[in-house]
């Protein structure tokens, strides 16, 4: 099937939508409205151009892996989000969505995080624009992350802890929403991923397709031509989506989006939404979500926090529909190895969720011949993960 762009209520196929209680009708209107009017404007796009270059530090390398590319026999290229402020791609996201909460006139940002990585950058560019900031965050998080509570303090933001359910990020996704509904005047929520109603996952993955289209550019001038692969996690989707967004209508290159498969698929004990879920609704927009028989929604787990989400964007489950985008699951055990593996060849530590993109590079070694060329999103670096790494037990 060939790839179509949503239609005006955000479904791309039979996935999308806007689920949202009554009362949030008129703020989710409004969001589309000032988006997609600020997407034309070139004043808008030219500041979020600035913003992107002189505080997140674009363009990021696109680094040729050599003694990774030696070893497993085909062109290997890492697109370098871990080189980006804050240290993940979700900086791009972040700074797109601020700019567009001061066009609107709001005065105060709320967001939800669950390590802490999109409640970091998020109070980082509110700090920069000098916004008032909440972030809800699951207590059982809060104990886990003191030192991104911290972080977020001092950029003087109001860290709120939210005790209800499993006390992680799916709760303070709820608790964020319901902020919302009672302050739409003059607040914006900053969502972490393309999750949630429209616009979120067409607005999110337009802010992270910067990764795409300067990869696409910089792998022209090194090598003249397009990668055979692509490959990116996904947990929400969002570093995935914008890896992929502009290579779809490239039919020839193939795009791989890897899931946390966890302690393995058939345990139960997983993240991949696309691999192990089925239809369902879940924070605002209809895709493949991780649930019970009657539809509860089900415990995830993943070594990697940025991976442990039970949805995926709706777009990707539509591009896994259409089967132009493959998706893979890589367990706990295989990311940490590719970890300690990319530290020792490279020289790079790489966040565990982007662990799972560099683990599938093994499945493809014998597969692929010295000519072609894999281009990997590394989402982000790995200095959070230092301590589930050194404790780490298969
Ligand atoms: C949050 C995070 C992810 C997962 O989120 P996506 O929306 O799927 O990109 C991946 N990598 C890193 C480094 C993260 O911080």
């Amino acid at each position: 099937m060939k790839y179509e762009q949503p239609d005006d209520h955000g479904y791309f196929g039979e996935f999308g939508g806007a689920f949202v209680p009554e009362t949030l009708v008129p703020c989710v209107d409004e969001l589309k409205a000032a988006y997609f009017e600020a997407k034309k404007d070139k004043k808008f796009r030219s500041e979020l151009e600035y913003y992107l270059k002189n505080f997140a530090g674009r363009a990021t390398a696109l680094y040729f892996a050599e003694k990774l590319s030696k070893e497993y026999g085909f062109k290997i290229y890492l697109k370098r989000e871990d080189l980006c402020h804050t240290g993940a791609h979700k900086i791009n996201n972040c700074i797109g969505q601020i700019l567009l909460a001061k066009r609107m006139g709001k005065k105060r940002i709320i967001a939800e995080t669950g390590a802490g990585q999109h409640g970091v950058a998020t109070a980082t560019v509110a700090a920069l624009f000098g916004l008032k900031c909440v972030v809800y965050m699951g207590s059982d998080d809060i104990k886990r992350q003191a030192l991104n509570v911290f972080r977020m303090n001092l950029f003087g933001t109001e860290v709120r802890s939210v005790d209800t359910g499993s006390k992680t990020l799916k709760e303070a996704v709820n608790e964020a929403m319901r902020d919302w509904m009672a302050n739409v005047k003059d607040t914006f929520y900053i969502i972490g991923s393309c999750i949630g109603p429209h616009p979120y996952p067409v607005m999110v993955r337009d802010f992270q397709s910067v990764i795409g289209y300067e990869t696409k550019k910089q792998i022209k001038d090194i090598e003249g031509r397009l990668p055979g692969t692509v490959l990116a996690c996904v947990g929400g989707g969002s570093n995935s989506i914008g890896m992929f967004y502009p290579f779809i209508d490239d039919g020839k290159v193939n795009l791989i989006g890897v899931e946390a498969g966890g302690r393995g698929i058939r345990s139960g004990m997983h993240s991949a939404a696309i691999a192990g879920g089925r239809p369902g609704v879940l924070h605002g927009s209809l895709s493949r979500v991780m649930q019970t028989k009657d539809g509860q929604i089900s415990l995830t787990h993943s070594v990697s926090a940025g991976l442990d989400y039970p949805g995926v964007g709706p777009e990707h489950s539509y591009l896994n529909k259409i089967g132009r985008v493959k998706y893979v699951t890589v367990n706990d055990g295989q990311a940490v190895e590719a970890f300690h593996m990319l530290s020792e060849k490279e020289g790079i530590i790489p966040a565990l969720e982007s662990s799972h993109a560099i683990a599938y590079l093994k499945m493809l070694r014998g597969r692929l011949s010295k000519k072609d060329i894999v281009a990997v999103c590394l989402s982000g670096r790995g200095d959070k993960d230092l301590d589930i790494v050194r404790d780490f037990k298969n």
